[in-house]
């Protein structure tokens, strides 16, 4: 008798939310195969210092093309991969990687690369960035771990104590998409962050309100109280730029820069920027 009543919202809902289930289920089953099937790469996107613009380092971004289905945004599939456990195989490739194609720039610049709360807590990430590091021969000073904001409101996870030992490395971590996951910052001198990268949502309504620019500044004032630097996401023009610069930000990264691009297309960047 339900069944025959269109108007049910449940109802109406149903073939979309299967169709939806459907590509989870998908991806998911194909995600398993693409690191043999070489379906992954990592693209490297600019971080520049905004007084002169010049490159002082990148963020390391995964990138999935799918033989049949084509490209799929992390922002799908990294999900996915956290919920299943496979993010741990996947980030150990994405630091292998983005260390290995980094020692092949001519220029030696800062490499950030994105870990997952999961890669802690179901993986050994302080083995598997001490093992990339060896194998690689990358120089861990010049290796910033990223981690998201979001990631502190599971206050179990023992993050302290494994960021301490990769420190001790020589990594630094940057604490990535701020201002979107997290009201208290009580939090945020317990860590060993050296940078905080401000999220590009939030920097896009910033500039326009006179109220949003005093958060800027708010954020600016306590990251140099806690000794930390501060990256500006999501940079698209240059009047935002100039606005960040006046500011007082140092540091950006957005599309006004350069895109993520591959390996090769950095090199060539950098040899022209030379
Ligand atoms: P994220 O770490 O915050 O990375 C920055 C995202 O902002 C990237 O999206 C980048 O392409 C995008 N972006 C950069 N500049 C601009 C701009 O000017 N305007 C706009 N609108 N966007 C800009 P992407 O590459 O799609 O990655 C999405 C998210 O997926 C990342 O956010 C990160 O959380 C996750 N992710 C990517 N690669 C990895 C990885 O290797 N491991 C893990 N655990 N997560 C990753
Ligand atoms: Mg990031
Ligand atoms: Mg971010
Ligand atoms: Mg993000």
């Amino acid at each position: 008798k339900v069944r025959r009543n269109n108007r049910s919202p449940v109802l109406r809902f149903l073939p979309e939310m299967d169709a939806a289930l459907q590509r989870r289920r998908q991806l998911e089953t194909e995600l398993f195969k693409a690191i043999v099937r070489d379906e992954l790469h990592m693209v490297y996107q600019p971080l520049t210092n905004l007084a002169d613009r010049s490159i002082f380092g990148v963020e390391a971004l995964l990138r999935w093309d799918h033989r049949e289905l084509g490209p799929i945004s992390p922002a799908e599939f990294v999900p996915i991969a956290e919920e299943n456990g496979y993010i741990v195989e996947l980030g150990a490739w994405a630091l292998n990687r983005g260390m290995k194609e980094a020692l092949t720039w001519s220029s030696h610049l800062r490499l950030s690369i994105n870990v997952s709360a999961i890669q802690f807590s179901r993986g050994n990430l302080v083995a598997t960035v001490g093992e990339a590091l060896q194998r690689t021969g990358f120089p861990s000073d010049l290796l910033d771990l990223e981690i998201t904001e979001s990631l502190f409101i599971d206050e179990t996870l023992d993050l302290k104590f494994a960021m301490e030992e990769m420190r001790a490395f020589g990594c630094s971590f940057s604490l990535d998409d701020f201002g979107t996951g997290y009201s208290s910052l009580g939090y945020l001198p317990k860590y060993p962050f050296s940078k905080i990268k401000l999220d590009k949502t939030f920097v896009r309504q910033s500039i326009a309100s006179k109220q949003d620019i005093s958060v800027i500044e708010a954020v600016l004032h306590m990251a140099r109280g806690y000794g930390m630097s501060v990256i500006v996401e999501g940079i698209e023009t240059g009047e935002q730029a100039e606005r960040l610069r006046e500011l007082g930000c140092k540091y950006g990264q957005g599309y006004l820069f350069g895109r993520p691009m591959s390996s090769a297309n950095l090199q060539s960047t950098l040899l022209n920027a030379a």
